[in-house]
Parts: C-alpha cells; sequence; structure tokens
C-alpha cells in the first residue's frame, strides 16, 4: 500500500494526511496478485458470517480497503450490510421505471459515515492512538463518538454553533464525545485540525484522512455485489465533502479494474442550490473550485463551502462521464417526504438524489427506461426540526397532519372516505 498525492503524484510510503504541496493523499493498493473469482468466492462465502468483523458490509471487503490491518485492531459494529429497495411511488415522483435505494441510513449510527469511519478509527487504533477528531456537520461526529466508544477511546469533535441538525448533536453528546461549539463553518473546522491535530496529538477521522475514503467504497461494491455484479446505468450521490463521490469513483474503478464489472456506470453529484461550489465549478468548466463563503440549505449535511475533496470528486465524474446538479431546498423536502411516505425514509440530504433525478429526468439527460441506483445518505430521524417543518408548521406538497379528534368511530370512518 503507498499514499499518492492527487496533485503532484508525489508517492509516500507511511501515513500522512497530506503531500507537501497540501495536495489529498489517495491510497493506492497492488491488486496485481489478486485473483478475481477466488475473491469473489470469499466475498461469498462471509456473507454467512454472523459474528466478528467479517460479518460487516465493509470488513467483508477487507483485501480491497485495507488489506494490512491485523483484526485484533478492527473496530466493527456490522456496519454497512444495508438494504437496496425499490418502490413504486418512488420510481413515479422521479419519472423512471428502475430505481435503486441504497440505504446507508442503516448503518448503525444512522448515516454512511459508518463505513468510512470504522476504517479510520481501525487505522488509527493501529497506530496507537486514543484521541481521534473531526470537523463536522453532525453526522461525522455521530459516527466518530460511537466508535471511539467502542473502542474505549476518546474523541474531540468541532461542530459549528448554526445550520445543524440538534439531532445529531444530542447524538454525539449521548455517546460521549467532547463538543466544541463553535462560532464558524464546517471549513473553519477542517482547517483547524490541519493546523493543530498534531501539536493535540490528535488522529483526523475527516475524509482528508484516505481511509475514511477506502472504507466508503464498499457501499459500491455492496450494491454491485447484491445485484450480483451487475450494476445499474447510473449511480446518483449527494455532494457536501465531496467524501462519498470520491469513494464511488475509486470503488467503481477498483471493479473494473478486477473485471468484477465490464462497463462503469455513469455518476452524478448532487449539490443543494444554496451551496453548489462543485456544480458551478463543473458547468463553468472552471480549472479551480471557488469556495461558497455563506454555504446555506436546509439539508444540514451538505452545509458545506469548501469541499476538499473535489479533486477527487472531479476525477470521479471524469472517469465515469459523469454529471453535477443541483437542486433547491423545496426539491429537496418534497424528495424527502415521497421516499419518508414509502416506508424507506431518509434525512434531507439523501432526498437531493431523487430530486436530481427527477430534474435529469425532465431534461431528458436520464431516460425512464434506464436503471439507476440512489445512495440514500442518512436516516430520517437525523433531523426532526425538518419533519416538524414540514408536516406540522408549514402546508407542503407532501404535508401529512395530526387528525385532532375525539375517539369515536365516526371520525375513523371519515378520515378512511377521504
Ligand atoms: C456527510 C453526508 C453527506 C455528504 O457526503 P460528502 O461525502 O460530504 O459529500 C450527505 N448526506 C449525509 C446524510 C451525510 O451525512
Ligand atoms: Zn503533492
Amino acid at each position: 500500500m503507498k499514499y499518492v498525492c492527487v496533485d503532484c503524484q508525489q508517492q509516500y510510503v507511511s501515513f500522512r494526511y497530506e503531500c507537501t504541496c497540501h495536495g489529498m493523499l489517495d491510497i493506492r493498493h497492488d491488486f496485481s496478485e489478486i485473483d478475481g473469482d477466488f475473491l469473489k468466492d470469499r466475498f461469498n462465502s462471509r456473507l454467512s458470517e454472523r459474528m466478528g468483523p467479517y460479518a460487516s458490509g465493509v470488513w467483508r471487503y477487507k483485501e480491497l480497503i485495507f488489506p494490512e490491518v491485523d483484526e485484533s485492531h478492527i473496530v466493527s459494529k456490522y456496519e454497512g450490510n444495508t438494504g437496496l429497495y425499490q418502490h413504486e411511488s418512488i420510481a413515479r415522483y422521479a419519472g423512471v421505471r428502475n430505481v435503486w435505494l441504497k440505504a446507508q441510513s442503516e448503518n448503525p449510527s444512522g448515516s454512511f459515515k459508518d463505513n468510512g469511519m470504522t476504517v479510520a478509527l481501525t487505522h488509527g487504533k493501529s497506530l496507537g492512538y486514543t484521541r481521534f477528531t473531526c470537523s463536522s456537520t453532525g453526522n461525522t461526529s455521530s459516527s466518530l463518538a460511537m466508535y471511539a466508544a467502542l473502542a474505549q477511546a476518546h474523541s474531540y469533535v468541532f461542530v459549528p454553533n448554526k445550520n445543524i441538525s440538534l439531532n445529531k448533536v444530542l447524538q454525539t453528546l449521548a455517546f460521549g464525545a467532547h463538543i466544541f461549539s463553535f462560532d464558524g463553518t464546517y471549513d473553519d473546522g477542517i482547517t483547524f485540525l490541519e493546523q493543530h491535530s498534531e501539536e493535540l496529538g490528535l488522529y483526523i477521522c475527516n475524509s482528508i484522512n484516505p481511509f475514511r475514503i477506502e472504507g466508503q467504497k464498499s457501499i459500491v461494491y455492496e450494491i454491485a455485489h447484491m445485484l450480483n455484479w451487475n450494476l445499474p446505468e447510473w449511480i446518483v450521490v449527494p455532494g457536501g465533502a465531496l467524501s462519498n463521490v470520491s469513494a464511488l469513483g475509486k470503488g467503481l474503478s477498483d471493479l473494473y479494474t478486477l473485471g468484477f464489472i465490464d462497463k462503469l456506470p455513469r455518476v452524478v453529484v448532487v449539490q443543494a442550490e444554496g451551496t453548489s461550489p462543485f456544480y458551478n465549478m463543473i458547468v463553468n468548466n472552471s480549472p479551480q473550485l471557488e469556495a461558497e463563503l455563506e454555504p446555506y440549505t436546509v439539508a444540514s449535511a451538505l452545509n458545506i463551502g469548501n469541499p476538499p475533496s473535489w479533486r477527487k470528486a472531479k476525477r470521479t465524474l471524469e472517469e465515469t462521464n459523469g454529471i453535477a446538479i443541483a437542486v433547491t431546498d423545496e426539491e429537496i423536502l418534497n424528495a424527502k417526504a415521497i421516499i419518508d411516505a414509502s416506508g424507506i425514509g431518509c434525512e434531507p440530504a439523501s432526498a437531493a438524489t431523487i430530486a436530481g433525478v427527477k430534474k435529469l429526468v425532465a431534461q431528458y439527460v436520464i431516460d425512464k427506461d434506464e436503471s439507476i441506483a440512489c445512495i440514500l445518505t442518512g436516516n430520517m430521524l437525523k433531523d426532526t426540526d425538518v419533519l416538524r417543518n414540514y408536516h406540522l408548521e408549514r402546508q407542503m406538497p407532501y404535508s401529512n397532519s395530526l387528525i385532532h379528534a375525539e375517539l369515536s368511530v365516526a371520525t375513523v370512518f371519515e378520515a378512511m372516505r377521504k
């Protein structure tokens, strides 16, 4: 395993967070000795494991993620192993026939951050760290706090004091993290950690850490595995810090290199209009990303103005003939209401995927007969303020409201007639 700079291609053999040129690092494994068929059989045989690291939907694919690590260091909570669903009302809403939803919302802390965090924490632990840190809009901190608690380690997390979901902060607190609630943005927190984590003896678990990306690759491995190594024509993810789309691209490239798939799906990144610096860069064909200084969207997980992984994300779009799109908060909230009412459910950021598909179908970019997988990144209870606002405080197209009634047969019959 080596670390390669995505900017200047400089290579390193030992771990560091960034290149001397400040570029991000990519982990590169040597897959030349791998026998694809043998590995597929091994992955299949692990599907019957009920206990231990290989029962995890991440560590099942250890050979492609972190082959060197000793099993004794692995901190896992059976993450991954999430459902892949179809639902008629979601397909109808988006205007397509065949859309899959990969519910990363079913992860142990309620978001896909667990896929990456189990690997980052395991790596930090294998280096002897006992103190872990991140800057977060909430889900990274919940995930880190959970794994640190499981490992009997300490977490010190930096969460902006506005535009975040209280549920996420409470979950992080309850898992026992030390939370620094600061006046600034996610991006300010990242800058602080890049400058000071070393003197503080803290291991950084943000997605600048390439082990997070390795773990998140398992999402696309799982989708492919569940569909018997046949991927849909499109894969759609929301984009905040852009770690997930970067991991998706890397995972696809692994599967292609190993011959597990013979065609790359096209990747779509969906940003929220209130902070869409990556989308702007792509549509304007700019060589550099221009940060959004005042990011605001109702989808708190996407409230990031200066996404660190933009180069890796751009590479994913280039390699997969992918596209970027932006959707409004209203489009996000309505798509979320449809996904919630389907029984699957997700947090606002995740619903940007279906909102994005709907828009691309309307623009004739996606054909109604093409197959699609959307990654639902977080759980519907991650943001109950948004739920209350949509259903109880505003009149929105898909609001559901309480029926204030006396207990009587007549009122029930009346509700049934509607
Ligand atoms: C982190 C997160 C995102 C954004 O993912 P990035 O890797 O930061 O682009 C989207 N949705 C949810 C629920 C998240 O927690
Ligand atoms: Zn470099």
